[in-house]
Formats: structure tokens, C-alpha cells, sequence
């Protein structure tokens, strides 16, 4: 059993070289060994980690989720785009299997990974689909804008800092985040413009989307470890992105008409430039669900980018039934979560068809997808949640068109003025 040494004055550590006199206390092995406090935290520290890496590998390995397992986890959450779904299951499925497979000693085929580009409109669930994946997920996962980035120069943030929060999400086990997931979103925002090209300056085009690229083929990326800018004087925790899957996400305003000229059709219409009605959704979906790589290089991503992205998949646009869906289905869905609350007061809540179907038209018309829901629904219910304590216990209501509306008030319910529901 080792003991503390008493000092000979030639104790050193056997591990780091420090004397005795640097240290508090040595501990002995035998044959004269020494062991200093700090080499014992170290060695804690590199066992401990080797244990959790060689756990969490054959944990999460054991278990690789099957394609429809992951897409029936996010069938709970987002609502359509089943094309999307799939593609990022299948991808995410093989990101597993790749990784597995590294693991083994024989190597005859080399899995590459794929990245995916997701290309959708605004609000139509690219990042939730992103934030979703990450909760089905056993590898660590960050979520990164990509419009926060500037080439080394500029005030803004270098592309290492998305390295960096994946870092943080696996708890600096650098081991696990060098098998994690990046999405990073706005991804279209980098790209150089064929319009307007400023030959002066390159602040986020071209210069970003080369630094980019060097993460998503795979390198050994300098983190700084907090963040923010390089500087000479730091000192760099050093990452393998090889085995990193990135996602990257963005709206691509305009590509439509790229992919309509391509398919020698005119672009149709008002509607459609302005993405105004129902129609024009739906075929501005199939158009764009249309995209090769060469769209997406016209519309100004440098090719060796979307070479390195060899899975594009397109969001739709999103239609009042389906922002209905989104009002009530998924499983954290805004009404559910109201009728959470009423219940919490004693009360129920319910919604007419007619007043969703109302709160999803006013959705539409702000044209921003799903994310107009959250507003218009939190507009009304914050009135109602206000004097829900005082004017609302231990009843049932139902919000109506005139709630919404606004000519009609849930309250007056129980006094009769409006539908009253049994309770
Ligand atoms: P974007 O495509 O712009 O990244 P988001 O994913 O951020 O859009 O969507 C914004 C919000 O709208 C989400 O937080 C979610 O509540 C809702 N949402 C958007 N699309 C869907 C969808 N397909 N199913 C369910 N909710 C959605």
C-alpha cells in the first residue's frame, strides 16, 4: 500500500519531475516511487474520461436508432414535412453507423459522412427539426447562426466558436463532441451575392464560407477556450471535425426562381414573388423541392461547399391546415399548453375549429410560417391569462371566432352572454 514519503530530499515525482518542496504531500509507491497530487488528478481525470468515452460508445452504439424510430420521435414535434424527416433520420441513422464503424479495426470501405443542407421558408421548422434531433440524440449537439461569423478581421466571431458550444454541450469531453452534431443555421446569409458584389470588401461571403468549409470536410480546428476572437497569447484545445456531422439550414430567398429558370418555367405570377396565398405555397413548395446543387452554387454558396453537402432537403411551406396541426397536435403545442394552464386554475379551455382555423389565417397573413402563431396566440391569451385567477376558477370555456375576434369576451361565458360549456 503506498504511504506518504517522508522526505529523503530526493523525492521527485516519477510522472511530472516536481520536488517535494513544490508540492504538499507525495505519495509513495513501492521501489521509490512518487506520485504528486496534481499527476493523481490527472490520472483520475484521463481514467474517468476513457471510462465514460468506452460506456457512452458501446451504450449509444448498442442502441443506434433505427431510421423510423428517430422519425416517429420527431413526428411528435413537428408537424409535416415528411420528406425532411426522413432524409435527416436516414442521415443521422448512418452518422451512428459511421462512427461504429470507425470504431472497428477493419477499414476496407470508408464511410464518408454526409451533411445536409435544409432549405425551407421561414417558420417552416428547420431548426425545431434540428432541436428535436438533438433531444432523440445521444451524441452531444449545437445549434449556431451562421450570420454571427466574419472573416478573421472583422468584429464578429470566428467559425471555431460553433466548435466551441459543442464543446460546452458535451461538457469539454472533447472525445464525445468530436462525434457530435453541428447545425448551423442562416447558412444562405454567407453567401457571396451576384448582385451587388462589392469588390472591396468580403465581410461574411466568400472569406466565411471558405472557413466553413474546412470544418465541414474535416480538420484540426483551434478552439479558443473562451470564445470570442483568436489571439496570439491563447492557449487552444485542439478538435478533430472529421467525425462532427453538420447541418446546415437556411431560407435561400429567391432560389425559386433559379430553379424555375433552370426548368425553363416563367415565374409565375404576383402571388408567387410575394409568397401571398395558398396556392402560390404549394407550388412554390414543389418548385423548390426541384433544387439540384447547381441551383444552390448559382445562388452564390462556393461549389466546394455544396460539394461537401451532398443532402439537400426542402421544407414546404406551411398551409393554415397545417399551422391548425401545429396549434394543437404536436406534443408541446401552444393550445395544449394554455389548456395546461386553465386546468392548473381549476378551468377548462377549449378552441372552436372556427377560431383556429381563424388564429392560423392571421398566422399566414403575417408570413413568417409558425412562428406567427406563438405572437397572434400570446396577444389573446395574455388578456385572458391575466384575469383568469380572479374571473375564471372552475369553469369551462370555449374560445370562439368573436373571442378572437375581440367581440365576444371568454368571461361573460359564465354569466351567460356567451356559450356557456357543462362543466
Ligand atoms: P425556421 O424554419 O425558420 O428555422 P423554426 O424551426 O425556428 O423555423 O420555427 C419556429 C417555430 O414555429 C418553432 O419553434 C415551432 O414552434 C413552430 N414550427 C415551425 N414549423 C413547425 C412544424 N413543421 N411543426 C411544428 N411546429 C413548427
Amino acid at each position: 500500500m503506498a504511504k506518504t514519503s517522508n522526505s529523503r530530499g530526493k523525492d521527485i515525482c516519477s510522472f511530472c519531475g516536481r520536488s517535494k518542496k513544490q508540492v504538499d504531500a507525495f505519495v509513495e509507491g513501492p521501489g521509490g516511487v512518487f506520485i504528486c497530487p496534481e499527476c493523481i488528478d490527472l490520472c483520475y481525470n484521463i481514467v474517468r474520461q476513457e471510462r465514460k468515452r468506452v460506456k457512452g460508445m458501446s451504450s449509444s452504439m448498442e442502441e443506434v436508432p433505427k431510421p423510423r424510430e428517430i422519425k416517429e420521435f420527431l413526428d411528435q414535434y413537428v408537424i409535416g414535412q415528411q420528406h425532411a424527416k426522413k432524409c435527416l433520420s436516414v442521415a443521422v441513422h448512418n452518422h451512428y453507423k459511421r462512427l461504429l464503424h470507425s470504431e472497428l479495426e477493419d477499414q476496407d470501405v470508408e464511410i464518408e459522412k454526409s451533411n445536409i443542407l435544409l432549405i425551407g421558408p421561414t417558420g417552416s421548422g428547420k431548426t425545431l427539426l434540428a432541436r428535436t434531433m438533438a433531444r432523440v440524440l445521444h451524441v452531444p449537439f449545437a445549434i449556431c447562426d451562421a450570420t454571427t461569423v466574419t472573416e478573421a478581421g472583422y468584429v464578429g466571431e470566428d467559425v471555431e466558436n460553433f466548435l466551441l458550444r459543442l464543446l460546452q454541450s458535451a461538457d469539454y469531453d472533447i472525445e464525445a463532441a468530436q462525434r457530435g452534431i453541428v447545425y448551423v443555421d442562416e447558412i444562405d446569409k454567407v453567401g457571396k451575392t451576384n448582385q451587388n458584389v462589392s469588390i472591396t470588401r468580403d465581410v461574411s461571403g466568400e472569406g466565411v464560407q471558405q472557413a466553413l468549409l474546412k470544418m465541414l470536410e474535416g480538420t484540426i480546428a483551434n478552439i479558443p477556450p473562451q470564445g470570442g476572437r483568436k489571439h496570439p497569447e491563447q492557449s487552444y484545445i485542439q478538435m478533430d471535425t472529421s467525425q462532427i456531422m453538420f447541418i446546415c439550414g437556411g431560407t435561400f430567398v429567391g432560389l425559386e426562381n433559379i430553379i424555375r429558370k433552370r426548368l425553363g418555367k416563367k415565374t409565375i405570377g404576383f402571388a408567387s414573388e410575394h409568397g401571398g396565398h395558398v396556392d402560390s405555397k404549394a407550388e412554390y413548395s414543389n418548385v423548390l423541392a426541384q433544387v439540384v446543387p447547381e441551383d444552390v452554387i448559382e445562388y452564390g454558396m462556393i461549389p466546394e461547399i455544396v460539394g461537401r453537402l451532398p443532402i439537400i432537403t426542402t421544407l414546404q411551406a406551411l398551409d393554415v391546415e397545417a399551422l391548425i396541426d401545429i396549434l394543437t397536435k404536436p406534443k408541446n403545442a401552444l393550445i395544449r399548453q394554455y389548456q395546461k394552464l386553465f386546468e392548473m386554475e381549476g378551468a377548462k379551455l377549449a378552441f372552436t375549429e372556427d377560431a383556429l382555423r381563424m388564429l392560423a389565417t392571421k398566422a399566414i397573413q403575417r408570413d413568417t410560417g409558425a412562428r406567427a402563431l406563438r405572437a397572434i396566440t400570446e396577444e389573446l391569451m395574455v388578456d385572458l391569462m391575466y384575469r383568469l385567477p380572479e374571473e375564471g376558477k372552475d369553469e369551462s370555456y370555449t374560445v370562439t371566432k368573436d373571442v378572437i375576434k375581440g367581440t365576444a369576451d371568454l368571461f361573460d361565458q359564465k354569466t351567460g352572454k356567451a356559450v356557456k360549456e357543462s362543466a
